[in-house]
């Protein structure tokens, strides 16, 4: 066949469908244990959500959208979480109802990179928030937040990287040191440097390139420059993290991407995952709301690549137990098992078992079998004419290979009580 998906995106069946939904539960339900309420914006969003907010001359907005036009609009599909976050709370005015809210998404993003392996065009994330606390407690509940996810699931190979990029008070002053520093060695930046030292010379700092990052690595670091309030919020996020017994590092360097970050950044790294590295990562970015042309609010939050969790746990080979969603598949052999087993397939759906079966009527029990291999199912009930005539079936538990025989009058009884908690 000539046509195929798009080159970057993915599609997701299976095993391994199987295998994103038991990890997507689990995910939900830490982000419930931790107070968040789910929120959903629309995969379309104005090109203006994110040129104003991520920031002119990030990779993301340059680079990056995919746009549609339509009726004298620029539309494009959304390339990140917060922005588009901060769009409905300001639309709906959620900041303005009192103390901290919280909030997760669950969503698709998409942006033009090139793919490899861990870097998708299709990605899902996702994402914590958290508005209206300017507190580094918030932080600190942000970051335990994100290592819980990855506590959870057993993944202990990962590194958590903080900084603070200061504020609109002590930035500005130290982007101008970081200028001074860069001014004489500018012919040697990347050509995207360059182009970055004006406006945004902190992003130097997270340059991939080996001449920018060995000239970045004796620049000098923003920590030295930080206003009082700002070192104030980050050392007790540092006290913090410790009473939630979270190892970290201070890594200056940590300036992440986007422009709308103040205070707090941060970074989950793994070796698990290869070049692209990155499990997860967030911050505190207060003046968003400027973007827009509103009055500040607090917020903080993450983005977690949920692919990237994937690969981590395929790596530590952590997803091989999961059971499948299949708990009996019906293998009847011949009209009246077929029957028998028709409408007794359709009671235990009722009672809440999850039943596979197929409809073709003549097939054998080889045949069966492998259609129950093949939903990976937990257990598989074979019915044929010497059974019907004996008034019992045969239930194999797939995992040991073990077969009972069940008197029908007792089957219904003994599959709730296998199959139901
Ligand atoms: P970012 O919004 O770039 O900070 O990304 C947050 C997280 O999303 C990263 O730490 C990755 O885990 C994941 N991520 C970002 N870009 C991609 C991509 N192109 N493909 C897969 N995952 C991604």
């Amino acid at each position: 066949m000539e046509i195929r998906a798009v080159r970057g995106m993915n599609d997701l069946y299976g095993k391994e469908m199987q295998e994103w939904h038991y990890v997507e539960e689990k995910l939900r339900k830490i982000f419930r244990t931790f107070g968040y309420e789910e929120i959903r914006t629309p995969v379309l969003e104005k090109i203006e959500v994110f040129k104003g907010a991520v920031g002119d001359d990030t990779d993301i907005v340059e680079k990056q959208m995919y746009a549609i036009e339509k009726e004298n609009e620029t539309l494009v599909l959304r390339p990140e979480g917060t922005a588009s976050f901060i769009r409905a709370v300001l639309e709906h005015q959620l900041h303005r109802t009192g103390g901290a809210q919280r909030f997760y998404y669950y969503l698709p993003m998409f942006r033009h990179e090139r793919p490899q392996k861990g870097r998708l065009r299709q990605f899902h994330q996702f994402g914590a928030e958290i508005i209206n606390d300017p507190t580094p407690e918030a932080d600190s509940e942000i970051i335990a937040l994100l290592n819980e996810v990855y506590r959870t699931f057993g993944i202990s190979e990962y590194t958590v990287r903080i900084n603070s990029v200061g504020c609109q008070d002590c930035r500005p002053v130290y982007k101008e040191k970081l200028k001074e520093y860069f001014r004489p060695h500018l012919a040697t930046l990347c050509e995207q440097c360059q182009k970055r030292f004006e406006r945004a010379p902190m992003r130097i700092l997270d340059c991939k390139k080996e001449g920018c990052k060995k000239l970045a690595a004796g620049a000098p670091v923003i920590t030295d420059s930080l206003c009082v309030v700002c070192k104030t919020h980050h050392d007790q996020l540092k006290v913090r993290l410790k009473q939630a017994e979270i190892p970290f590092q201070d890594d200056p360097t940590i300036v992440r991407g986007l422009d709308y970050y103040s205070r707090t950044a941060f970074e989950f790294t793994s070796p698990l995952l290869g070049a692209q590295d990155a499990l997860g990562g967030g911050g505190r970015y207060d003046g968003i709301s400027a973007r827009f042309g509103e009055p500040p609010f607090p917020a903080v939050g993450f983005g977690l690549g949920m692919e990237r969790l994937m690969l981590a746990l395929q790596e530590k080979k952590l997803l091989a137990e999961i059971k499948s969603s299949t708990q009996v598949y019906l293998a009847p052999i011949g009209e009246a098992a077929f029957d028998y087993l028709f409408a007794f397939g359709m009671k235990l759906r009722k009672l809440g078992i999850a039943v596979e079966t197929s409809y073709d009527k003549d097939k054998g029990l080889k045949w069966h079998m492998k259609q129950a291999n093949r939903v990976n199912a937990q257990y598989t009930l074979i019915l044929g004419e010497e059974e019907l005539k004996g008034s019992f079936a045969l239930l194999k538990d797939m995992a040991t290979g073990n077969q009972e025989q069940i008197s029908l009058s007792e089957l219904q009884k003994t599959i709730e009580r296998k199959m139901l908690p």
